[in-house]
């Protein structure tokens, strides 16, 4: 489930990496929670940290 939207649309790309459909972040997983990584229009991927960004990272795990 993705820790974003909490939608299902969560396709896995790598080891511990999951890319969300609905809200186009990647998400990696690790033992301390979540990492979110937004992916620009240039592919570049930028850590989304909450609070200073759109999307708010709900670290749960
Ligand atoms: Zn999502």
């Amino acid at each position: 489930m993705c820790p974003v939207c909490h939608g299902r649309s969560l396709g896995r790309v790598g080891v511990n990496l999951y890319y969300c459909w609905d809200c186009c972040v990647e998400v990696a997983r690790s033992s301390k929670g979540y990492c979110i990584y937004e992916i620009e229009a240039d592919g570049t991927r930028t850590a989304a940290q909450p609070g200073n960004n759109v999307h708010t990272a709900e670290a749960k795990a």
